[in-house]
């Protein structure tokens, strides 16, 4: 998906997630597990307020498995309830239902002290482009007798999803921009695909993600695509040698550099080299 994020967009996704958080019990931030950190808007923050929020990792195919055990640990220390997870999996509700119901345990308590029957719990998925929203929801209602029709007061677009015996979840997802806090942040954004190709340099992207490879695991980098190359050698040396290896040539004996730049960020964003998180718990 790709949308350009001008103020009005922004003023008009954030009135359009508001709206529905008033319709919820909980929200689900989906985030992507290579980068939890950077995927998410601080917004999110101030516009679900004291709403109890499920943290679904998503991607953590891709991610590295101490990473985000830390996450998840920095996530429950905050209150919150975090799953990790591949959205892709169709057992996902498994996972995603009893939290929703354990985040908002308490408000049916206190309905029900005040006679009112316990409903199913309503959730909301909120996220920025591309972290999985809609393979999430979509792995939801794929399952029979899913959608449960319109629901008074409710737009007519919308409908209310059966998300196992307890839950139901909205169709449509909550969108939020991706937040540039800094150059670091649009490269990961950039290199895990939250981003556009175009808003980060392309070259800036490759060679981020080429550097924290080689500081964080040279080995299976050297291994993956067949060189030598050691912290000493420059970009250009490492680039030639990725070209070279992969035959990338732009004619004669020349490295195609954007061959190589795409190369390096399509390796990256796919987990094709390795299962790599670019925000640490730690620093965040
Ligand atoms: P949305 O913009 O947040 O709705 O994101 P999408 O649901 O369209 O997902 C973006 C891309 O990520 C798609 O190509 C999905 O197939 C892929 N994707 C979603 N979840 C996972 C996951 O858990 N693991 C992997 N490897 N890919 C995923």
């Amino acid at each position: 998906m790709s949308i350009n994020w001008f103020p009005g967009h922004m003023a008009k996704a954030r009135r359009e997630v508001e709206e529905n958080l008033k319709k919820v019990d909980v929200v689900i931030e989906i985030l992507d597990a290579r980068i939890p950190h950077s995927s998410h808007n601080p917004m999110m923050d101030e516009i679900t307020r004291h709403k109890p929020r499920v943290v679904v990792l998503n991607k953590v195919d891709m991610a590295d498995p101490k990473a985000t055990e830390a996450w998840v640990s920095k996530f429950k220390s905050e209150g919150k309830y975090p799953v990790a997870l591949d959205g892709r999996h169709n057992q996902i509700i498994k996972k995603i239902e009893p939290l929703a119901v354990k985040a908002t345990a308490e408000i049916f308590e206190r309905m029900e002290k005040k006679g009112i029957g316990r409903r199913a719990t309503r959730a909301m998925i909120i996220g920025i482009p591309n972290v999985g929203k809609s393979t999430v929801i979509n792995n939801i209602a794929r399952k029979k007798g899913a959608k449960t029709g319109n629901t008074p007061g409710v737009t007519k677009q919308q409908q209310w999803i059966k998300a196992g015996e307890r839950m139901e979840l909205l169709d449509t997802p909550g969108i939020l921009w991706p937040k540039f806090e800094d150059e670091t942040t649009g490269r990961k954004l950039a290199l895990t695909g939250a981003i556009k190709d175009t808003v980060v340099p392309l070259d800036e992207v490759a060679i981020y993600g080429m550097e924290f490879l080689m500081e964080h695991d040279l080995e299976r980098f050297n291994r993956f695509y067949n060189i030598d190359v050691s912290p000493e050698d420059g970009i250009v040396e490492v680039f030639d040698a990725i070209g070279r290896s992969r035959g990338l040539k732009a004619g004669g004996n020349e490295i195609n550099y954007e061959a190589v730049t795409n190369r390096l960020i399509y390796d990256i964003r796919n987990g094709k080299i390795g299962r790599y998180t670019f925000d640490t718990a730690e620093e965040s």
